[in-house]
């Protein structure tokens, strides 16, 4: 059977189908995975933290194993919470920027929100760039890209998904069946997501580790 369009009714419908086509066609010129690597290597990064409860968790995890990753904070938790900032920095782990206040993309003027992700680029000093949901319009793309390492990711965890429809052992064997030489991989560490991210964080590292592999942090350099 020949497929069928989704009638489009309305102009922000299709506002929206072409800012996600954009998008998908942008994420080809960010980093996605780091395609240099010829270790048996992978990038662990962690989004939206930090916070209370699943910061200090996923660190003990990551030290069990001396694993070190790169976690792409929000500017306004990091002001809020600079215990767990100092803790980061303490472990060797890499503090980079998921905007000041965790905006999409889409929902504000480009002018609004490159000032939001300037703004945390300043207060974590970073050049290391993740857009929240990984949504970034063309206009914000071309106006970040000359001061901003964009950065998102080939591998998921699928940890922020609805707690009700997360299967923590499917998760597991898709991030192993997905595995390979210079992936990076996203988790989260908020406590929105945290039961997800506790229920596969582990078992994963564990098998990291006892398969050969090493964790490395991302810089603004590698490609
Ligand atoms: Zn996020």
């Amino acid at each position: 059977m020949l497929g069928v369009l989704p009638a489009v009714t309305k102009e922000g419908e299709m506002d929206f189908l072409l800012k996600r086509l954009v998008n998908k066609a942008l994420k080809t010129l960010c980093v996605c995975r780091v395609s240099s690597e010829r270790e048996k290597r992978v990038y662990l990064t962690f989004d939206d933290g930090p916070e209370p409860g699943i910061t200090e968790f996923v660190l003990q995890q990551l030290q069990l194993y001396n694993f070190r990753a790169t976690f792409f904070c929000c500017g306004a938790r990091a002001e809020e919470y600079p215990e767990l900032m100092e803790q980061l920095r303490a472990g060797g782990h890499v503090v980079a920027n998921h905007s000041y206040s965790h905006i999409h993309s889409y929902r504000v003027e480009t002018a609004t929100y490159v000032q939001d992700v300037e703004r945390a680029a300043r207060c974590m000093q970073t050049s290391l760039f993740r857009p929240p949901w990984g949504g970034l319009t063309w206009d914000a793309w071309r106006t970040l890209r000359t001061k901003q390492r964009i950065v998102m990711w080939s591998l998921g965890s699928d940890d922020s998904s609805s707690t009700e429809d997360f299967d923590g052992a499917r998760a597991l064997r898709h991030l192993i069946e997905g595995t390979s030489k210079g992936e990076i991989v996203l988790f989260h560490f908020s406590l929105q997501h945290a039961p997800n991210t506790k229920a596969v964080l582990p078992g994963y590292l564990k098998w990291l580790s006892e398969n050969g592999w090493t964790a490395g942090v991302l810089t603004p350099e590698l490609r």
